[in-house]
């Protein structure tokens, strides 16, 4: 298949993703906590370059978005797993490098060489499968090596193998780029760094000595910020600080030096005085003791918000109004201090008057890890770029 219809068939599954504009609820993403937070890492890392992960529609924050404003905001290149977000981000104009982070399939070499993406590659014989592929390729492809140095998912554990990929690599110009060597670990952001060490130990057991391409990776968040000095890096990959979310959830360092990307908001779209002694949302979970006033918000669990939050508050009027009753697909009940009127603004995430609320609260209430809250964002969320 080639470039274009690869992109008219991305094309045609995004039009049948449906962005909800006719409500009140969106997802605000901030240019200035992005530009804050690389600045942050730029300067703990004292890496060359930035790039930013924004795999899985940029940790659910919005792949576009997202990826601009890391661009604007100092990163030289974007992360991501799939071929195809990589194709989204050059549909939509970007021409940054572009690091496709998982194995791609041999078939694809040509496609990711017209493209200039860097691919990710585990062994010499994925090499010598794509070569065929790329007899006559108007570009070489740029290719990252990957060495698995602890983590057990993507690399080679063999140096011989190794020093006879860069070989092949570099006797095949016309093919192939030798762009990066990297690896990724499984526990940099936790206080015992033992296994971190063993890690980087390997690592330079396997590549001390053999050719160096333009780019060694090795940093992801907790690396690049805990742990510089130990690492030889000239790229950093950050997702989690990129998105203002701690990398050891404040265990490692207190979680407010990074900014928050994210606001959350919505409006009460309905008011009612519920009389004591009557059920609120299905299942009647919860039950009024008193007369009481309840504010519906368009925002359920169908936009991902995750069921666990019932019971957690959001802000109205700079005052933490209780979810109540179970969260809906499209809607969600609060207990409010009194009549307010239709259209009163909700956040949900995000600062009102003096009070804010953050992903990493929620982590807390719900014991599910911000990433993994964030990642739930589904498309129906219209995200705006802001600042
Ligand atoms: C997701 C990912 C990253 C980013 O990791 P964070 O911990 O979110 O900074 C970096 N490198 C690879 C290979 C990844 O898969």
């Amino acid at each position: 298949m080639n470039a274009l219809s690869h992109c008219d068939t991305i094309r045609k599954e995004a039009d049948t993703m449906v962005v909800a504009r006719h409500r009140p609820t969106r997802l605000l993403i901030s240019q200035k906590a992005i530009t804050h937070n690389i600045a942050v890492v730029q300067k703990a890392a004292q890496a060359r370059f930035i790039f930013a992960a924004v795999k899985d529609n940029a940790y659910g924050f919005g792949l576009l978005p997202v990826s601009q404003a890391a661009l604007h905001g100092g990163a030289q290149g974007l992360a991501v797993a799939v071929v195809d977000d990589g194709l989204a981000l050059r549909e939509a104009g970007i021409t940054a490098p572009i690091l496709i982070m998982s194995l791609i399939s041999a078939t694809d070499a040509r496609l990711c060489a017209e493209q200039h993406f860097i691919v990710t590659v585990a062994s010499l014989s994925w090499l010598q499968e794509a070569a065929a592929y790329l007899a006559d390729t108007p570009a070489p492809l740029l290719v990252s090596l990957a060495v698995d140095t602890g983590m057990a998912r993507i690399g080679t554990r063999d140096r011989a193998e190794l020093a006879a990929s860069i070989q092949y690599l570099q006797e095949r110009p016309a093919q192939f780029t030798y762009q990066g060597l990297m690896t990724h670990f499984a526990d940099s952001d936790i206080v015992a760094t033992d296994y971190f060490h063993r890690q980087v130990a390997r690592w330079h057991t396997l590549t001390d000595g053999l050719p160096e391409p333009p780019m060694v990776h090795v940093a992801n968040s907790g690396a690049a910020i805990y742990h510089a000095a130990e690492v030889p890096t000239d790229v950093v990959r950050i997702g989690t600080a990129l998105y203002g979310l701690e990398p050891s959830e404040g265990t490692v360092r207190p979680d407010d030096y990074l900014a928050q990307i994210e606001r959350l908001e919505s409006e009460l779209i309905m008011v009612k005085k519920v009389p004591a002694g009557e059920g609120v949302s299905y299942g009647h979970t919860y039950m009024t003791d008193t007369d009481q006033w309840i504010g519906t918000v368009p925002i359920g669990y169908g936009d991902g918000l995750n069921i666990k939050l019932r019971g957690f508050s959001v802000l109205i009027n700079g005052q933490p109004c209780p979810i109540v009753g179970k969260l809906t697909m499209d809607a969600m009940m609060v207990r409010l201090p009194g009549p307010l009127p239709v259209h009163t603004p909700v956040t949900i995430l995000g600062q009102d008057g003096d009070r804010r609320i953050t992903l990493a609260d929620m982590a807390k209430f719900t014991g599910i890890a911000a990433w993994d809250l964030s990642i739930q964002f589904s498309d129906r969320l219209p995200r705006l770029l802001t600042d």
